[in-house]
């Protein structure tokens, strides 16, 4: 009955998960109180609102930083805690990110299970779990807009509005998300004079987010050729390349060395599986400035405790534990207020305190002279695997693929974490790529359609 009452809803389920990947809706601090995250939130915010009151449901805009969709009655609220904005597109992509595409049965853009495409499945699972079954609580699905960024959006959400009693966040995987690593931004910084004869003048990364993979460096550099000699730095940078095999290549333009770095987008929670574009830069502008007897402390520390590592091996902080193993993504490397600045997003296993791990650092950082600044922080989550909710929703998604999957640790951080008793459920499966933060990112409509299901019978376990 259910079932196919979600089977009949496929349609819709693809078409208005597409009308919401139309609207572009990259968060954007834009400090304008009125639209704080930009008019593609906005307009993304407003119009699934508006979806879900068409459906019958009530809703409520709070100040363009978030909003929600409600129904039912009673005293404990189940919340579902999604979100509207998207990290930009990047390139390489086969299609149009921002204009849906199907093909082979599956939605391509921007956004498709990260996060639109699993909000859409719950709203339509809001809609078949009120018309056809009884639920004895209030249901609300939470949106966000600015997840991506800095959470702003639901740090307004837990200043003025009531929290979830229970719930759950489609934002990871399936089965269920039992712990999530703990979350570290920390930025690494050298003042930087520019009197080197090897004068950097100028770092291009293309905007990348903190948590994402960078696919791009560019480095100018300007050099003194009354004190370096241009054929050899040429010469040098080629040997270094070639020993290396770096993917950078270079242009020269009189005593300037235009040089490119590239490498492949991923999210920084698996760093493994895209390829650093800033790590191998850094290096070769390291030895570059070695190979002239100059030094640049930051360059120095980098090579000798980073490098091309995303375990954090040389830093002495590649731990694991049951939630699996410590990760480090390079996402930044630029000029900021006369700093040389590196950003580094740590993703540090449930059982280790993150101030142990930036206190390390630090430490590190200190023997070179540099500074190092948090740049934010999200406290691990972890719920036993035998708790009620885990154990609930874990046998939901079990039941309905017929299997038998373990709840699972990411490295990723969901908004399950910003409250008590939530953890995410889904909407990618098990074994199957995950796509997001990547280019070509789709989701599989019989998948969408099955996560619908899913999140029904979610709706009214956790509304008994
Ligand atoms: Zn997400």
């Amino acid at each position: 009955m259910l079932d196919e009452y979600i089977e009949n809803l496929k349609d819709t389920i693809v078409s208005e998960t597409c009308n919401l990947i139309n609207i572009p809706s990259v968060s954007e601090e834009t400090g304008n109180l009125e639209i704080p995250f930009g008019e593609g939130c906005k307009k993304a915010l407003d119009y699934t609102l508006d979806l879900g009151k068409k459906l019958g449901f009530r809703t409520k805009n709070i100040d363009n930083y978030c909003g929600y969709i409600e129904f039912g009655e009673g005293e404990k609220l189940v919340g579902i805690i999604g979100h509207l904005d998207v990290v930009p597109s990047g390139d390489g992509w086969n299609t149009p990110p921002f204009e849906a595409t199907i093909k082979d049965n599956k939605i391509y853009g921007r956004g498709t299970i990260d996060d639109k495409g699993p909000v859409i499945a719950s709203l339509y699972a809001m809609k078949a779990a009120c018309d056809n079954l009884k639920i004895n609580s209030r249901v609300r699905l939470i949106l966000g807009v600015n997840e991506e960024k800095s959470w702003k959006c639901i740090a307004h959400y837990k200043k003025n509005e009531e929290y979830p009693t229970v719930g759950f966040s489609p934002d990871a995987d399936f089965p269920c998300i039992y712990a999530e690593k703990g979350i570290a931004t920390i930025y690494i910084k050298e003042a930087y004079s520019n009197n080197l004869p090897i004068k950097i003048i100028d770092i291009d990364c293309k905007n990348n987010a903190i948590n994402v993979v960078p696919k791009y460096c560019s480095v100018n550099l300007e050099l003194d050729l009354e004190k370096i000699n241009l054929t050899d730095c040429i010469n040098y940078i080629n040997n270094t390349i070639n020993e290396l095999n770096f993917d950078i290549s270079y242009t020269i333009n009189e005593n300037k060395i235009c040089l490119i770095s590239k490498g492949i987008q991923a999210h920084s929670a698996h760093p493994n599986l895209g390829k650093n574009a800033i790590s191998p830069m850094l290096i070769l502008l390291n030895r570059i400035y070695k190979h002239f007897n100059l030094n640049l402390n930051i360059l120095d520390f980098f090579e000798k405790n980073i490098g091309t590592e995303y375990n954090g091996k040389s830093l002495n902080i590649d731990i694991q534990d049951e939630s699996g193993s410590l990760t480090l993504n390079v996402g930044h490397f630029k000029f900021n207020e006369g700093f040389l600045q590196i950003g580094i997003n740590l993703r540090i296993p449930v059982n280790t305190p993150i101030a142990s791990i930036s206190d390390t650092i630090s430490k590190i950082c200190n023997t070179y002279n540099l500074e190092t600044e948090i740049g934010g922080i999200q406290e691990p989550l972890y719920v036993p695997k035998d708790n009620p909710l885990v154990k609930t929703l874990t046998s939901i998604f079990n039941n309905a693929t017929n299997s038998n999957y373990e709840p699972i640790a990411i490295g990723g951080g969901t908004y399950a974490r910003a409250f008590e008793n939530c953890v995410s459920f889904g909407a990618n499966f098990p074994e199957d790529t995950d796509m997001c933060h990547q280019a070509n990112e789709f989701v599989d409509i019989d998948k969408l359609v099955l996560a619908c299901k899913i999140y029904a019978k979610a709706i009214y376990e956790l509304g008994k």
